[in-house]
């Protein structure tokens, strides 16, 4: 999970393109939503979660 609350707020970091989603949101599962809501897509490869964003969930589904 990349999502880092050190300064108060979450980034999401796509785990395939290096893009940043920044975001502010309190609470993880606020982070959660809003990654839902963004598209953002959690994807199972070699064993870890990655967070993807939606440009990139979209370009390898299937
Ligand atoms: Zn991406």
């Amino acid at each position: 999970m990349t999502i880092d609350n050190s300064h108060g707020k979450y980034d999401l970091i796509c785990d395939n393109c290096g893009y940043i989603y920044d975001e502010p949101v309190i609470g993880f599962h606020d982070a959660l939503d809003v990654k839902k809501e963004a598209g953002w897509k959690s994807k199972k490869r070699n064993g870890n979660w990655e967070d993807w964003c939606p440009e990139c969930a979209g370009e390898s589904e299937g």
